[in-house]
């Protein structure tokens, strides 16, 4: 910007910086799931995941793509099959960090391809990375509001979903907003019984004010919700949950996503075998439930949130020891 004196220049590149994001490590490769672990300005790691859409839906590889977006370092909630809460929550993001995500994923894209880029990549998000999204409540809104808006990224509201392990009250703060984002909630058991073991949320927000706030949200937004389940061996894949799972779909008008565990170095969960998995959306469909089991596609490169950078923080801590 030559068009200003140099002293404000000077001052302005020392005050603000454009890009706070750093590439550390990338896994995965074109056509398939894609892993960046960034660096942030502090030094601290999170991830976003690049998911190519499934040819199998659009009919062809296409251009489209989603992008999973991490809003917290680490974090607080500490469910018990999950990476990202193993080493508790260190801090929110930033409104700009959130953001960065898809505009340093944008960049990395123009870089990779020159002239070959499209003009977009990401024309989908899911804030479904690291940490609890609700939990990060302003920072969240105002950085959907900068994706979303015209002279923003432009990105509808309907192809952003936000995911919650289930905070009750932000689910209906969510719902008063003036945006029609979808809502996904990660269930992971139908009764407060197996939830309880699995999520402490639960113990705060049980089932009957999580799906009280779910029916508020959607009498807002007059949307589907989708309840997210990973199927977790021996923990909640018996099929005494299909039962009590389908009534709370049937309650909800809610579509099931079904997703195999990502297994987590350190942790005993398993995921249960294939059949197994067939086994539990085919008596959820014989139910009359719309549900449907993710063949998970980035399995092989630790793709469930916080795995690439917990390995990562592992690898340093052990070169540091190595290095003592
Ligand atoms: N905190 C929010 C969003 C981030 S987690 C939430 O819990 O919804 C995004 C999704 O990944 C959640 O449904 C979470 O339960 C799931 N997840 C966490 N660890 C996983 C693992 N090891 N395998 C498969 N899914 C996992
Ligand atoms: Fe946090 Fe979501 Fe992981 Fe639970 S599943 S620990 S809420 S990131």
């Amino acid at each position: 910007m030559t068009n200003i004196p140099k002293s404000i220049r000077e001052k302005l590149a020392h005050t603000y910086s454009l890009e706070t994001l750093q590439l550390v490590r990338k896994q995965g490769s074109r056509d398939t799931t894609q892993k960046f672990l960034w660096k942030l300005a502090d030094g601290l790691l999170i991830e976003s995941v690049l998911i190519p859409a499934n040819p199998a839906l659009y009919g062809e590889a296409s251009d489209r793509h989603t992008l999973c977006v991490s809003t917290q370092v680490g974090c607080a909630y500490g469910c018990k099959f999950c990476a990202s809460g193993l080493e508790g929550w260190k801090r929110n993001l930033g409104a700009h960090e959130i953001v960065e995500q898809v505009l340093a994923v944008e960049r990395w894209n123009e870089k990779e391809l020159g002239e070959e880029a499209p003009e977009r990549l990401i024309n989908n998000l899911v804030i479904m990375g690291m940490g609890e999204p609700l939990a990060n409540y302003n920072n969240l809104i105002k950085a959907l509001g900068i994706l979303n808006a015209p002279w923003g990224g432009g990105i509808g509201a309907r192809k952003i979903t936000v995911s919650t392990s289930g905070l009750a009250p932000q689910i209906r703060k969510l719902g008063d907003e003036p945006f029609q984002f979808r809502l996904a909630i990660s269930l992971h058991g139908a009764t407060d019984d197996v939830r309880n073991k699995i999520m402490p949320i639960n113990r705060k927000y049980p089932l009957s004010e999580l799906t009280a706030a779910c029916e508020y949200y959607q009498s807002k937004k007059g949307r589907m919700i989708t309840l997210e389940y990973i199927l977790i061996k021996d923990v909640n894949d018996g099929l005494n949950q299909v039962k009590p799972l389908a009534q709370l779909a049937k309650n909800l008008n809610a579509k099931v996503n079904l997703i195999p565990y990502n297994k987590v170095e350190g942790l005993p969960w398993e995921r249960p075998e294939e059949e197994n998995q067939e086994r539990f959306v085919e008596a959820l469909n014989a139910r009359g439930v719309t549900a449907t089991l993710r063949r998970e596609k980035g399995h092989d490169i630790d793709a469930a949130c916080g795995q690439l950078r917990l390995k990562t923080e592992r690898e340093l801590a052990e070169a540091a020891v190595g290095a003592a």
